[in-house]
């Protein structure tokens, strides 16, 4: 049984994540979305909980697609299952730099995992979290780069940020 970790922040989840979701899901028979809620990314939008109930909203149509959360080092995650592969989604140059130097840490920290870097979709290279929360934040349209359910519910905790 192959298992791909797709790991991030997911504040919140956006069609460009679920891109590379589904891609991972179509080359490995498992696929853990794990929303981490340790990282320097101070003050996220959404709680892990609101972050959870949305990854699986979002997910709930592929099957081989499960949701955790995981406050710690990624390499600690990983442990939990038989040579699992980091999935990561690169939408720049400035993405590439990040990850390959995560890339590079979790080697030295675990030298049996391995990362495996998907392209992102043309469609979606401009689409972020941060783009998301902005555009939430000014009340714009979050048609097409959110999954339609998850919108109301995006809206109305961006009004309470206001
Ligand atoms: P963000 O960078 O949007 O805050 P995360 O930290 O949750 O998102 O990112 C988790 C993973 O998803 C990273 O590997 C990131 O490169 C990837 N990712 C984020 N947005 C996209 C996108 N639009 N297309 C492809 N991959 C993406």
């Amino acid at each position: 049984m192959s298992t791909a970790i797709c790991p991030g922040s997911f504040d919140p989840i956006t069609v460009g994540h679920l891109s590379i979701i589904r891609r991972a899901a179509s080359i490995f028979d498992n696929v853990v979305v794990c929303i981490m809620f340790n990282s320097t990314k101070i003050s996220p939008m959404f709680t892990i909980e609101e972050k959870l109930d949305m990854a699986c909203k979002a997910v709930a149509d592929i099957p081989n697609v499960t949701v955790d959360t995981f406050s710690g080092l990624l390499v600690e995650y990983a442990k939990r299952y038989d040579k699992p592969v980091i999935v990561k989604g690169l939408r720049a140059a400035s993405d590439f730099e990040y990850e390959f130097q995560m890339n590079l840490i979790n080697k030295r920290l675990n030298p049996d995992i391995d990362t495996m870097f998907l392209p992102a979709s043309e469609k979606y290279t401009f689409l972020s979290s941060s783009v998301v929360r902005e555009l939430a934040h000014y009340g714009a349209n979050l048609k097409g780069l959110v999954p339609d359910e998850l919108i109301p519910f995006i809206e109305e905790k961006a009004k309470q940020w206001r």
